[in-house]
């Protein structure tokens, strides 16, 4: 058995697969849009805390203001002074390390022949070290590692016409996820790839205009309605009171819509393709109690306890269809964020317990059911198990809700590489032994799509490692290579 206080590293207590971004874009006519758009990605803050920045342009001219941190600490008063103009586009990310940090920042901005151009991107081009290549054989010089300033290099290369037949252009030659924000001195572009792994929404602005997001969510901040897709392989203009729609590119049949981003990314407000995250959740835990009941018959637990907070709907659905009642067993302190404070050496050794504390009374004597969302590396589950033995439980059952992973994602996620995950290297009684579990069970992924309520659309790769486009596993960076780099 581990010893798992001595294993888990302060600020890696999180084994949660991470996003890499959040973007948004607004046109909005008589609107102070740097201030929207602050507030914007401040709804998006989810999706990547490492970085945030956001470009202005006033129909003449366009201005950058960019840093490291949290939505909040990177936008003061003062920052914003210099971000006048009606269109906007926002970026929240996750994640690199040290001094990259700020080099990878976006949104990117460069000078064209054609004017300024800015570009945010969530997702992850699979062709990106070609691309580069091919562009530094044509003398282009590059100031990041960033896929994102390969697709602006792209497009500021690209020759006469239009912007969206610049940006059709070189749609053509990405392959990949991309979900991407495009700002000239005077519209915004949405754009999303064929395959449509990565989401980007619409929305009507109350006062005139329009934004666009990754997540239903932010548009409800900004008081949108109307809110629709972003469909795969779509160019959307934002520049004047109608949305300007292009097809660009055929969508992919069927589409790859990123499952996890309704396992654990998302907000449980947002809404995509119909589908309600909240809802989608608790149907995962719904489909994982049957599945589970096949197996055990219902007399297991005695109280089913969420990892919170993303796992909370599915405890709610687990002990709906299981009738072993639901109840808090972790307070999660909920400002715990990345901090360039190092611990002691005595706090190190708590590890989740500087993140979660156990309300005992509610599991004293108990057989608990614990719901977590995924085990990526499996460096958390069995320290919370630790804690809820020490808080006296009887047994400590845990129920996933998705199947395990053993596959990396190279599509702008980052969950690792092979050898990071525990479902690559062991069974699935092979994790349970490791966590210290008395049983464990994952959802299946005919349970996932029931939930789900579709039998495709969704991207699996990182379960079944069947990838929706070909890919080259020598020579593609996962996300966590990516972000290391
Ligand atoms: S491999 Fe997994 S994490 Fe990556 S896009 Fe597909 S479903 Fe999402």
């Amino acid at each position: 058995m581990p010893v798992f206080d001595s294993q888990v590293i302060f600020g890696q207590e999180d084994d949660h697969p991470h996003e890499e971004c959040g973007v948004i874009g607004i046109f909005a006519p008589n609107e102070d849009v740097a201030r929207m758009t602050f507030f914007g990605l401040y709804a998006l803050q989810h999706r990547g805390q490492e970085a945030a920045g956001m470009a202005v342009a006033d129909g003449k001219s366009m201005s950058i203001y960019k840093g490291v941190g949290l939505v909040s600490h990177v936008f003061t008063p003062n920052a914003m002074t210099d971000l006048n103009g009606h269109y906007a586009i926002g970026h929240t990310r996750y994640s690199t390390t040290g001094s990259s940090s700020l080099r990878n920042a976006q949104p990117f901005m460069i000078e064209t022949i054609h004017g300024p151009l800015a570009l945010a991107h969530n997702g992850n081009l699979i062709n990106s070290a070609e691309l580069r290549n091919e562009l530094m054989g044509q003398g282009v010089g590059f100031s990041s590692s960033s896929d994102t300033e390969v697709m602006t290099m792209m497009l500021a290369r690209n020759g006469e016409g239009t912007w969206e037949e610049r940006i059709q252009h070189a749609m053509r030659k990405w392959v990949g996820a991309y979900s991407v924000v495009i700002l000239t001195r005077d519209c915004v572009y949405a754009v999303r790839d064929p395959w449509g792994f990565r989401p980007l929404c619409i929305g009507l602005l109350p006062g005139g205009g329009h934004a666009v997001a990754s997540e239903t969510g932010a548009l409800q901040t900004l008081g949108c309605e109307a809110i629709r897709d972003v469909k795969p392989g779509e160019i959307v203009s934002l520049s004047n009171s109608a949305l300007k729609v292009m097809q660009a590119v055929s969508p992919a049949e069927p589409s790859a819509m990123c499952v996890f981003e309704h396992i654990y990314f998302a907000r449980p407000d947002q809404t995509w393709d119909g589908i309600n995250v909240h809802q989608a959740r608790q149907r995962l835990g719904e489909e994982l109690a049957r599945e589970i009941d096949e197996q055990m018959g219902n007399e297991y637990g005695d109280v089913v306890i969420p990892v919170p907070d993303s796992s909370v709907p599915a405890a709610i659905g687990f002990s709906h269809v299981s009738r072993i009642p639901y109840n808090d067993g972790f307070i999660k302190n909920r400002y715990v964020g990345r901090t360039f404070i190092e611990p002691t050496d005595s706090l190190r050794k708590r590890g989740v317990a500087l993140k979660f504390n156990v309300i005992n009374e509610n599991i004293r004597d108990k057989r608990v059911v614990m719901i977590d969302d995924s085990i990526v590396r499996g460096n958390t589950t069995g320290p919370l198990i630790k804690l809820l033995r020490n808080a006296g439980a009887r047994e400590v059952h845990v129920a996933i809700t998705c199947p395990p992973i053993a596959h990396p994602c190279f599509m702008g996620v980052d969950m690792g590489k092979h050898d990071d995950l525990i479902a690559h290297k062991r069974t699935v009684d092979e994790i349970r032994e490791y966590v210290g579990a008395d049983s464990l069970y994952f959802l299946s992924v005919d349970g996932m799509m029931r939930a789900l309520k579709r039998t495709d659309g969704f991207c699996q790769a990182c379960f079944t490692g069947r990838y929706p486009i070909p890919v080259n596993l020598s020579s593609v960076k996962t996300g966590f290579e990516r972000v290391m780099k």
